[in-house]
């Protein structure tokens, strides 16, 4: 298979962070883990374990957070477990999904490879790193399970997959636009200016990202429901504001796609 892959390191403001990236055709897709105080946020994919190997074994670790249980943040999960012997953990409610190995369609398989079952531990609400205070704060919307971490000590938020961009114009079936936009104002109400987005990395003012999407999105919900009271179809919905056809919508077999967000608004 024609993969590209490559890996990037850097660090910034005492976060130590990796940038696995999967090129395939005119898709290119991209997936963050940070180590930060002995912890380590996000798990990356099995595609890139050899180039994530390396870093992660550069740092000093104590235990592995996920934001949530998709493949390309859970992917290297069981090495934590079985190689490192370091407790892992998840959301509650998709602790049964991750104790068997992943199953979802062949694209996403084909970037990330297939997850391999591994055992984590309920995320506790509050908990410590070595200088850290954190708090796990729930943010579902792009996922039923998605958790954030704030670190209070320093004011960085490790954000997941909530943000990724500010301007969304395609999402997964899956995903729910109201909830993203609930989850936004509920992190919005805690204290930080840092963020670390797991596919956008450091923004070193990503409040203000946060805010802008939430703008973004509110619009979005607006404008939907405009147009739907004057009586246009999901299509007609969809040709105003999202006419263009983004490579990850073939390739998804429309797994991704902009229809999803309006289904998504009009379903509340
Ligand atoms: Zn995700």
């Amino acid at each position: 298979m024609l993969l590209e892959k490559n890996l990037e390191k850097n660090t910034v403001s005492d976060v130590h962070m990796a940038n696995g990236s999967v090129r395939f055709q005119s898709v290119h897709l991209n997936v963050y883990s940070f180590v930060t105080d002995g912890i380590v946020i996000d798990a990356g994919a099995v595609s890139l374990k050899k180039l994530f190997l390396d870093f992660w074994q550069e740092q000093p670790v104590d235990a592995l957070y996920c934001t949530h249980i998709h493949e390309d943040h859970t992917g290297c999960a069981d090495w934590f477990h079985q190689q490192l012997n370091v407790p892992v953990y998840l959301n509650e409610t998709s602790i049964k999904e991750a104790l068997k190995d992943g199953r979802y369609p062949l694209y996403r398989k084909l970037f990330w490879g297939t997850r391999k079952a591994f055992q984590p531990s309920p995320l506790p609400e509050r908990f410590q790193s070595r200088h850290s205070d954190w708090v796990s704060l729930f943010t579902p919307g792009h996922s039923a399970d998605h958790t954030a971490f704030l670190n209070q000590t320093t004011g960085q938020l490790f954000s997941g997959d909530l943000y990724v961009q500010t301007k969304t114009k395609v999402i997964m079936e899956s995903e729910s636009i109201p909830e993203i936009i609930d989850s936004l104002e509920h992190l919005l109400t805690y204290n930080f200016t840092e963020v670390f987005c797991s596919h956008a990395g450091y923004l070193p003012n990503g409040r203000q990202h946060l805010h802008d999407k939430l703008d973004y999105l509110r619009q979005i919900d607006t404008d939907v429901w405009h147009f739907h009271q004057q009586g246009l179809t999901v299509n007609e919905i969809q040709q105003r504001l999202f006419p263009r056809k983004y490579p990850i919508i073939t390739l998804s077999n429309g797994q991704w796609d902009s229809q999803h967000i309006i289904t998504s608004i009009l379903k509340k």
